[in-house]
């Protein structure tokens, strides 16, 4: 273990995920020396395209929103002090319901252990002491999510890497209070003007007490929202940009996590993800 640096790997399913859900993270262990891999799995192509055009419009061109959202991506982990970014580039199959979800090539339709098998080669590169990913419903249901949980927990089946694995999570008392900032802002989720997109808060999240892991990132709160407004392309989907910095930070400033695997012994609640391996 001592040739090599401890390693934080990251798999996620869009470029922006790797802000929204973990930027504190990313950003507080690369300053702390630790070596961060972000995965993303899919090209964003999903997302709104330049000027706005919604997927599924006319005008709309997933390959030249892949493009660009690459960019944003190379722009994010710059700010996030990445210390390796790895694109598996699978197709983005949109949000559930969408016609995407089954087109050929689409990471939605891509066999598990074909996924599986190129996230391992990578564990087996990078050797991540700590792995962190989504739980088994993508956080919030999104097919692409839900697939990087498949594809993670398959390819931790066949290598020996990462004693300890986490998925992203959030406490329902931060759900609760996110709840409440969005209706301030004149958001709600539970009413938009597409039935399909609509996201049950109250399915997210864990009650608070089954929250092992608490991790301070407040000093790294400009980061976060500033790798996160650098997918200034999606930021008519990113709520959290109009909170503005101060408020984002007060609500996500801590990011929580479920840990899943361990074979460290160190106690839970912990505040750091790499508690028990230094
Ligand atoms: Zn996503």
């Amino acid at each position: 273990m001592a040739d090599r640096p401890l390693t934080l790997m990251a798999v996620h399913a869009h470029p922006d995920d790797e802000a929204s859900g973990t930027g504190g993270v990313l950003a507080r262990y690369a300053a702390e020396g630790i070596r961060t891999v972000l995965v993303t799995c899919t090209d964003g192509g999903c997302g709104d395209g330049p000027g706005g055009v919604k997927p599924g419009d006319p005008g709309h061109d997933p390959a030249a929103v892949a493009a660009m959202r690459r960019t944003e991506l190379e722009a994010s982990c710059e700010v996030l002090k990445v210390s390796h970014l790895e694109l598996l580039e699978y197709a983005d199959s949109g949000m559930m319901g969408w016609p995407t979800n089954d087109a050929p090539g689409s990471f939605w339709q891509t066999p598990v252990e074909d996924g599986a098998a190129r996230l391992a080669e990578l564990m087996r590169r990078y050797q991540p002491d700590v792995v962190v990913t989504y739980d088994e419903n993508g956080f919030y249901g999104h097919p692409d999510h839900i697939q990087a949980h498949r594809i993670t927990m398959a390819a931790l089946e066949l290598v020996e890497a990462a004693p300890k694995v986490y998925w992203t999570t959030a406490p329902h008392s931060m759900m609760k209070r996110f709840g409440e900032v969005m209706r301030e802002f004149g958001a709600d989720f539970e009413e938009p003007d597409d039935p399909t997109e609509a996201v049950d808060l109250h399915s997210i999240g864990l009650p608070d007490e089954e929250v092992s892991t608490w991790v301070d990132t407040t000093a790294f709160g400009d980061q976060k929202f500033d790798a996160l407004a650098a997918h200034a392309s999606q930021g008519e989907n990113i709520f959290f940009l109009r909170m503005g910095k101060e408020r984002f930070n007060d609500l996500w400033g801590v990011e929580t996590f479920v840990r899943v695997k361990d074979s460290t012994g160190a106690a839970v609640p912990e505040t750091d993800l790499f508690a028990g391996l230094r």
